[in-house]
């Protein structure tokens, strides 16, 4: 059972993370902040997603290491435990998908931008030859994530969108096909900041994928953050006339984001009146960041020297939750006539 006694009338969230290094401001910003807001009004299931980890070239013993570091990470920002679990530890999702790929056509998944962008990634890396089915497929996997909870709706950023609106197509799809109103349709939920923007170049969104200097992590050194703060393009050359360029707009964001509204709405009077220093508002965002930053970063390290005991405590809570989920698998197998 869940631990609040009302959760059977909540609205149900879910959404998931890849364990591919360290917590970036884009997926605090687009997803996890609103994942730890979300917690007290809804009942809200979150995973560490190993098996979309596989979908790229990678090494086995870090995705391990990355797996666990990024739970103690997600708990570090505000993640009650008893919400968190770990794929591969649910293999549940993994049959669903099979069944929901089945009602997935070939064509929807060739219109996925993110294949092709990562495609395109492994193709300009020389590594064509890697470019895996799992890939090409692993819409049809996050979909699963999504229906074998019937979560209403999914807290992702807006790289997501098109995602999600595969996820409620199969839904439909299957509810329709096996004529029975089973699966929810799944809604995507934005923060207000669904796109963070690379700091280095403010044309691209900020991800791991992209290299070091395009993201700034979470659980970085201090001193670190602050350099690249300071490096941040301001003038990307791409602004026409009085328009904000996409760089400084992005600053901008990450301080409202801050919370620190006083110091956002000044330096806004100060742009709208010709008069920003732009070091006064990369200082002011560095400053804003580190003191938001500050509590996660000490949570961590509250959480490394329990390790062992977390570990457990994720262990036993992906078990809770993989009920929930063998639930709905053998649920889809009869109304799917296996
Ligand atoms: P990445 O794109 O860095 O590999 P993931 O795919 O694991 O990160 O994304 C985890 C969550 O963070 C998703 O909900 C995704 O939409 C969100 N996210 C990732 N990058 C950004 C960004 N630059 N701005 C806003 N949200 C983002």
């Amino acid at each position: 059972m869940p631990s609040n006694p009302n959760s059977f009338l909540m609205k149900k969230i879910l959404s998931g993370i890849q364990p591919t290094g360290d917590i970036h401001l884009g997926n605090y910003f687009g997803a996890i902040d609103n994942w730890v807001k979300l917690q007290d009004n809804y009942l809200c299931t979150y995973g560490v997603v190993d098996y979309h980890s596989m979908t790229m070239p990678y090494d086995p013993k870090k995705l391990k290491e990355n797996t666990w570091k990024m739970a103690f990470q997600i708990l570090a920002c505000g993640v009650k435990v008893e919400n968190l679990f770990i794929q591969s530890l649910v293999p549940e999702h993994t049959e669903l998908a099979w069944i929901l790929g089945c009602v997935c056509s070939y064509g929807e998944l060739s219109r996925m931008t993110q294949f092709k962008d990562k495609s395109e990634q492994l193709n300009d890396k020389g590594k064509d030859s890697v470019i895996s089915a799992g890939l090409f497929y692993y819409p049809v996997l996050q979909a699963a994530d999504i229906l074998i909870y019937h979560a209403d709706l999914v807290p992702v950023g807006k790289d997501q969108e098109q995602h999600l609106e595969l996820s409620r197509n199969i839904a439909q799809r299957f509810n329709f096909l096996y004529n029975k109103e089973y699966f929810h349709h799944p809604d995507p939920l934005f923060t207000e900041t669904p796109k963070i923007l690379s700091l280095a170049d403010p044309t691209r969104k900020m991800s791991k994928s992209l290299g070091e200097k395009h993201h700034i992590n979470v659980f970085g050194e201090e001193a670190q953050i602050r350099k690249q703060i300071r490096s941040a393009v301001t003038d990307a050359g791409e602004s026409s006339g009085n328009e904000m360029s996409a760089g400084v707009k992005n600053l901008f964001e990450i301080l409202k984001a801050c919370g620190d509204l006083n110091s956002y709405n000044s330096l806004i009077r100060e742009y709208h009146s010709q008069q920003l220093k732009y070091s006064s508002l990369k200082e002011a965002v560095a400053e804003a960041l580190v003191a938001k930053l500050k509590p996660f970063h000490e949570n961590l390290q509250q959480i490394q020297e329990n390790k062992k005991d977390i570990k457990n405590q994720i262990k036993a809570s992906s078990e809770k939750i993989r009920e929930r989920a063998r639930q709905t698998v053998k649920e889809v197998r009869e109304i799917a006539g296996l």
